[in-house]
Formats: C-alpha cells, sequence, structure tokens
C-alpha cells in the first residue's frame, strides 16, 4: 500500500515515544507466513503429529480425553464458541483466503456514491465509540494507519504461499476495540474448556467488526473490517490508547488487563485520533515475574525487553519483550487447546481500574502492589466448578 497522504513517517514516529515504542534501524514489517499458525501449517521444523492434533481438535478429531476441562462437553462448548468466526474464516476457503485471521474480512456492502454530511473529526469520533459500544465492543480508541505494522505478505491458505497484503489506497485511520472475555472462564486456563472465552470473543467480534465497518460504508467512507489479519494488531492498540505492552505479550488495559481481544476497521473517514497516556502498566511488568514463573514451557522472558531474537516468528528492529514463540504454541499444540495461562494469573486480570490495588500498582508506590501479589495469587478454577456454577 502507498503511505497515506495526509500522514508522514515524523508524524508517527511522534507517538512512538508516547507510546514506549523503541524502534532500531533494523526494523523490518513481519511476513504473516512467519507467524507460527500459519507456520505449523508449512514449515517441517514446526508441523507435527502434535500442531496437526491441535487443528483437528477445532473439529473434534480425537481430542477429548481425560482430565477435567478436557472432556467432550468442554471441547464440545469451545468449538460452539467459535462456530460464527469459523463461518466467516471458512467461507473464502476456495480462493485460498481465511478471513479475519490470514486475509481482511471481505466487504458485505458496498461504499455508498454519495458521502453522508459529517460532523467534525472530533464529534465522528465520539459517534464512532458510541456506535463500537451499540454493537457490542466494550473498548473503542482511534488511531492513524501506520504501515510499519502491516503485513508484507499473507498466506494464500489453499496454496499455501505468500501473496500481496495490499489495502486499497487513502485509508488514513484505524478504528480499534476491545472485546472483553468472560473471566471465569479464564480463571479456568488451560483448559479446552477456557478456550470457549477466547472463541465467544472472535465470535462476538466477527459481528461487530462487520457491523461498524457496514455503518461507515454506508456513510460513503472505505471501512475494511479486520480480526487478527493484515496488521500487527498490539501496536494499533496501544497507538489508539487502550492499554500498554506487557511481558506476557499481551496489551494490559486499565478495565481487563490482559483479558481482552481486539478487532480493527481501516477506513479514510476523517476522524480524531486518540491520546495515549501514560498508564504504569508496563512499568509494573519491569519487577513482575509472575506470568513468566507460571508458564509450563517457560517461554516468557524475565528480563528485560531486547531487540528481536532469532525465531522468524518473533518481529524484528522493536526493542519488547517477545517470547519463545516455538515453545508457546509447542505446548498449545501437546494440550490441543489455546493457553493463556500468562493471561489468568497477570494481577491486572484480577484487579481493574478504580480498586485500591490498581491505584498502588499504578503508582509510585507499586512494589507494595507486587509484593501483595506475589502473595494472594488466585487458584485456578476448576473447570468442574465453573460447569457447577449457575
Ligand atoms: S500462552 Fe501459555 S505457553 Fe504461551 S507464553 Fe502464555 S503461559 Fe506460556
Ligand atoms: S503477570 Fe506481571 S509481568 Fe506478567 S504481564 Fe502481568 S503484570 Fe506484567
Amino acid at each position: 500500500m502507498t503511505w497515506p497522504a495526509n500522514t508522514t513517517r515524523d508524524h508517527l514516529c511522534d507517538s512512538d515515544a508516547a507510546a514506549g515504542f523503541e524502534i532500531t534501524d533494523d526494523f523490518a514489517r513481519f511476513d504473516q507466513m512467519n507467524d507460527m499458525f500459519t507456520r505449523a501449517m508449512w514449515d517441517d521444523t514446526v508441523k507435527s503429529p502434535h500442531t496437526d492434533g491441535f487443528f483437528a481438535s477445532y473439529r473434534m478429531e480425537a481430542a477429548p480425553r481425560r482430565g477435567e476441562g478436557f472432556s467432550q462437553r468442554d471441547f464440545a462448548l469451545r468449538n460452539a464458541a467459535w462456530l460464527v468466526s469459523d463461518i466467516i474464516s471458512n467461507r473464502g476457503a476456495d480462493k485460498g483466503l481465511r478471513e479475519g485471521f490470514q486475509g481482511a474480512i471481505e466487504n458485505d456492502t458496498p461504499v455508498a456514491p454519495m458521502k453522508a454530511d459529517l460532523g467534525t473529526a472530533a464529534k465522528e469520533s465520539q459517534e464512532i465509540k458510541r456506535l463500537a459500544r451499540f454493537f457490542g465492543a466494550d473498548l473503542c480508541g482511534i488511531t492513524h494507519i501506520d504501515p510499519r505494522w502491516h503485513y508484507t505478505h499473507r498466506p494464500d491458505t489453499k496454496a499455501m504461499k505468500p501473496v500481496p497484503n495490499d489495502l486499497p489506497d487513502g485509508l488514513t485511520h484505524v478504528i480499534v476495540m476491545g472485546h472483553e472475555m468472560d473471566k471465569t472462564l479464564v480463571d479456568t486456563y488451560p483448559s479446552a474448556l477456557a478456550g470457549a472465552a477466547a472463541g465467544r470473543e472472535y465470535s462476538h467480534e466477527a459481528a461487530i467488526v462487520m457491523q461498524l465497518a457496514a455503518y461507515i460504508r454506508n456513510l460513503g467512507f472505505q471501512a475494511i473490517a479486520s480480526m487478527n489479519d493484515t496488521a500487527l494488531v498490539i501496536p494499533y492498540a496501544i497507538k489508539a490508547g487502550l492499554g500498554e505492552y506487557g511481558r506476557n505479550q499481551m496489551v494490559l488495559t486499565p478495565e481487563f488487563g490482559p483479558r481482552v481481544r481486539f478487532s480493527k476497521i481501516f477506513t479514510d473517514m476523517p476522524l480524531d485520533i486518540d491520546v495515549i497516556h501514560k498508564l504504569g502498566l508496563t512499568t509494573y511488568c519491569q519487577d513482575c515475574t509472575i506470568c513468566a514463573d507460571a508458564c509450563p514451557p517457560k517461554a516468557l522472558p524475565k528480563d528485560g525487553p531486547k531487540v528481536g531474537s532469532d525465531s522468524p516468528s518473533t518481529l524484528k528492529g522493536v526493542k519488547k519483550w517477545s517470547a519463545n514463540c516455538e515453545a508457546c504454541f509447542g505446548y498449545w499444540a501437546k494440550i490441543k487447546t489455546d493457553c493463556a495461562i500468562c493471561m489468568r494469573v497477570c494481577p491486572f486480570n484480577h484487579h481493574s481500574k478504580g480498586t485500591l490495588w490498581y491505584r498502588i500498582a499504578t503508582s509510585r508506590f507499586r512494589k507494595l502492589a507486587q509484593w501483595w501479589a506475589v502473595r494472594h495469587k488466585p487458584d485456578r478454577m476448576k473447570p468442574s466448578t465453573w460447569w457447577a456454577s449457575r
């Protein structure tokens, strides 16, 4: 895609500092052929009977087993929660397009030929946020489009080869929406049951992002609905002011901590962008290793942020905490479901904005909050407790 006409590299780089991004000269855009899910489909160093079994489990093939949280009922709920998302992502299978994951969601409605009369950019931004909530989003922020975060290529999932990942010219803004995952389900990670929290939000966000994009197209502006496809959503969510980057590789939000999924819309609608405020969440992570300590394959770093790694699945040229993606996905493949232990154990999953603990954790007295959090780690909820709850 071409650089948007009304944005400049300097403008984007200015907000890097506010977002806490340190980008080095060897930065390179990410090729989606190298993300772990895609590599598990073509890279023989990743693909294995375990990874094949992981994908097959979403079709109920030989996944249920003894062990609480991994019964046929647990997998059944997880797979049912994914259903709407699966319908969208599978409808372009013949074209090698896995919408929402390995390709943007195709426009189901055209852009109206007449542009609606708009109010100011500030007013329209407020209206977009109100409608995001109306459709069911829990968070919404807006930022400039930034091609650095866009994948160089996406996989053609039929031929399993890289194809261009182009968006139309003229797009200027990205609307980022956050979708809260169910806390009680997240509290049962690791389990197939817990995967229903992820699946339910993917299904929700598919509907929400498509509906809001259709609204914008009906106003006469371009709107490309996107989930995990097309661009890295983490830098966009941070630039849209929704949270800060955590040691567990997730965006920590004041409202839900890391327990949130994100979707996005690329548009040319004139909008105001959100201001990035320092929240103190990344600062807290600097002296906390609860997630890294709890990770079964020890895939999370315990030391400070670094630039890159040897893995092709790590973004190059950005100073940040990076997981050992191979070890992490290897664990997912072994248990035949997603793992988010590092989400469950994070204190910001349990204590949101407004609580006393949160206020202390994001203040200069954070060491007190860290001391308390280490001594009061909530236990994992048993899946049988979740099923028995009403
Ligand atoms: S998802 Fe699980 S395996 Fe991966 S980094 Fe988090 S705790 Fe570790
Ligand atoms: S567990 Fe601690 S280090 Fe990990 S993301 Fe949460 S606050 Fe940060």
